[in-house]
């Protein structure tokens, strides 16, 4: 049921054709690090199958994206945020132009890290 884009670069990444420096991997999640960070800690997390954004998603797909947001804490806490309340962090999906969504490959950013950040 998994389904790859071959333009895509996110697809690429997971099939280890472009590098990246991997935070997380089962068979339907990949973390990695974001190239251009806005905060001291800043990850992707993607699905492994290509959806282009978050206005793709279905019902089918709530299970996929709860593992997703249920790891985000934990992954985030490993990369070096600080614990709930004093620490944090932040978790964005854009979607669509505008939106601020430049790759089509859904995709959850989560920053943290000791403040100010490029980015808000
Ligand atoms: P968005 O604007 O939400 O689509 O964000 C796309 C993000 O992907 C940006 O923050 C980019 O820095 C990041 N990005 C693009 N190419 C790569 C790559 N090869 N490895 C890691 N992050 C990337
Ligand atoms: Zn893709």
């Amino acid at each position: 049921m998994s389904t790859t884009d071959p333009d895509c670069i996110f697809c690429k990444i997971i099939e280890g054709k472009i590098p990246s420096r991997k935070v997380y991997e089962d068979d339907e999640i990949l973390a990695f690090h974001d190239i251009h960070p806005w905060a001291p800690v800043h990850f992707l997390m993607i699905p492994k199958q290509h959806l282009p954004s978050l206005a793709h998603v279905d019902a089918s797909h709530a299970p996929l994206l709860g593992r997703m947001l249920a790891l985000a804490p934990e992954l985030a806490r490993q990369e070096g945020c600080g614990p709930y309340p004093a620490g944090g962090h932040r978790v964005v999906i854009n979607t669509g132009d505008e939106g601020g969504q430049e790759v089509h490959h859904l995709h959850v950013h989560v920053m943290g890290g000791p403040r100010p950040w490029s980015k808000g």
